[in-house]
Parts: C-alpha cells; structure tokens; sequence
C-alpha cells in the first residue's frame, strides 16, 4: 500500500500545501491529522478520491470548491461554485472599514457579499454594529447566510437584489458601503484561465470594460451614506486612477488608493463630506 506522502508528491504540478488539503479531504482527516499520519499506508478508497480530485484541480476547478472551504480573515466560510472564491486581498476592504468607521453603533452595508466573506468578517469583529449584505444572486444569499449563521449567529441583515445596486436599501443611509463588485472587463482573456472559468461570470464581469459596477456605487452611494460616511472599493489593479478620478468628481473627499500584498492598488476609499 502507498502511503500518504508519496501520494502527496505523486500530484505532480499541484502545490504541496493544496496536496496535503485534498489528500486529508479525501481521507476525512483535518491538516494536523494528515501531518501526523503522513507515512501511513492510505486506504485504495481515498487514495481514489484524492486523485479524482488532484485530476480535477489540473482541470483548473479552484481548490476551494473541492474542499468546500476558504479561510478568510481566519475564520472558515462554506464556498460553493455559485460564490466567488474569497481572495486575501479583500481582507484589505474589511480592514480599512474597522480603521475608518469609529462610532459604537456603526451601519454598514456589503454590496454583493457572494459567500458573505467582507460582512461577516466586520461583523465578527464588531459585535455591536448592524451589518446589512446584499447580493444578486439567490444561490450566493444561501451560501452567505449559512455562513453567517455558524460564524456570527445570523448577526447579518441578508438582501436580495432585485433591480439595481441600490434596490435593498431604499430610504436608508450607512456610515460605511463596502464592495468588491465585479470589475474585470468582459473581453479579458482571464476569465477563461485556470480557477476563473469556473466562478460565476456575474461574479466576475459587469460587461463592459469592466468599470460599470464601480461607476454605479460611486454615483449612486451618496444617497446611502451619511455625511462624513466612507465608501470603500476594491477594484482591479489598473482601475485605481480611474476610480479616484470618479470619486473626486462625484465630490468625495479623502480619496486614497491603497495597495495589496503584490503591489497592487487594490482598494480605493473616500469620504462623503460633512456639511
Ligand atoms: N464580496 C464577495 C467577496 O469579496 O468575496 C463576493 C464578491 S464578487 C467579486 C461580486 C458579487 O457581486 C457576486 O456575488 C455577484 O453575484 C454580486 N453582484 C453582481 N451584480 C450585483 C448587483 N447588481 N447587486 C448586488 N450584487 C451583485
Ligand atoms: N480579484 C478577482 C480576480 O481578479 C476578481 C474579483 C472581482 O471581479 N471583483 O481574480
């Protein structure tokens, strides 16, 4: 019988770390009960399972829809192919919220939330603010409040989207609308590479150049924030002159870009002016 590290190292191409992840979910185990059974011998059964998953990670599917999971700001969301994958680069968004927004009693909204990962991660972090997520997409809302009930007890006001960015929160006003909205342009040739192809495209592309999602919170977020509320945006890594551009011409003021881990202006933020 093989044993559990020569398997590891016979998923040629894949990183070891996502080896190790699917050969413990292949055989049930957690990452430290892989670690201290790596020499032993592993069952033809999961030995079967693992390639079928190694098989269809090298066919591009994202190592989170196999396992079924993502850590994100260290807590561990349920991620399906009807979410976005949560990247490490978002943390960026939920960071600048809890730096910005000071006031004990804070509103915040998340505009297409996907697996929930941005307004839960504010709402763990601040347990007397009310946090209200919104999405498009009906199987995403599923998959957000299933995680929202295990990680913060349903401490999450879940919207449908009907019609519009905006269409959840009519009449109300936020000290903080954070999204990471579909940004990437339609005609990019990423959206057909490896992990991408199999993300909802809705999750991915407004159409277009890529900017239309991003147009509409700037021009339409004034209506929902109070005065000296902050929008904050991620956007993709050549979008970010463009965005402060529209920001300052919607008359936010405090227009600031910041980077992510790779370099990348990343996420954009400003403030709605008080009177
Ligand atoms: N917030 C999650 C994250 O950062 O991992 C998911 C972000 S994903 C890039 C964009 C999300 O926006 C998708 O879940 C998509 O369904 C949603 N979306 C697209 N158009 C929308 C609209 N008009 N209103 C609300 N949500 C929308
Ligand atoms: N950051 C994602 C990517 O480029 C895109 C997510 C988005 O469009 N908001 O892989």
């Amino acid at each position: 019988m093989i044993d559990g590290e020569t398997l590891v190292r016979s998923a040629a191409g894949l990183e070891r770390r996502d080896a190790e992840l699917l050969l413990a979910a292949a055989a049930g185990w957690t990452r430290t009960q892989w670690i201290a059974r790596s020499r032993d011998a592993v069952p033809a059964d999961v030995a079967r399972r693992f390639t079928e998953l190694v098989a269809r990670r090298a066919a591009g599917e994202p190592v989170a829809y196999l396992l079924g999971t993502r850590e994100f700001w260290s807590l561990e969301f349920e991620v399906t192919p009807a979410v976005l994958v949560p990247r490490p680069e978002t943390e960026l968004l939920v960071e600048r919220a809890l730096a910005q927004v000071t006031s004990a009693n804070a509103r915040v909204a998340d505009l297409g939330t996907g697996s929930g990962a941005i307004a839960i991660s504010i709402a763990h972090e601040r347990p007397s603010w009310c946090v209200v997520a919104t999405d498009v997409s009906g199987a995403a809302l599923e998959v957000a409040r299933r995680n929202g009930m295990r990680l913060v007890g349903g401490r999450v006001d879940w919207r449908p989207t009907a019609g519009g960015w905006f269409a959840p929160l009519a009449g109300e006003r936020f000290d903080a609308i954070v999204s990471n909205p579909p940004y990437i342009s339609a005609d990019d040739a990423a959206l057909g590479g490896d992990g991408l192809r199999h993300e909802p495209r809705g999750a991915l592309t407004p159409g277009g150049d890529g900017f239309d999602a991003l147009a509409t919170l700037i021009n339409v977020g004034p209506e929902h924030l109070v005065s000296g509320g902050w929008l904050l945006l991620e956007h993709g890594h050549a979008q970010g002159e463009r965005t402060r551009a529209a920001l300052v011409a919607r008359g936010f003021t405090h227009v600031t870009s910041l980077r992510d881990l790779a370099g990348h202006e990343r996420v954009s933020e400003a403030r709605w002016p008080s009177p």
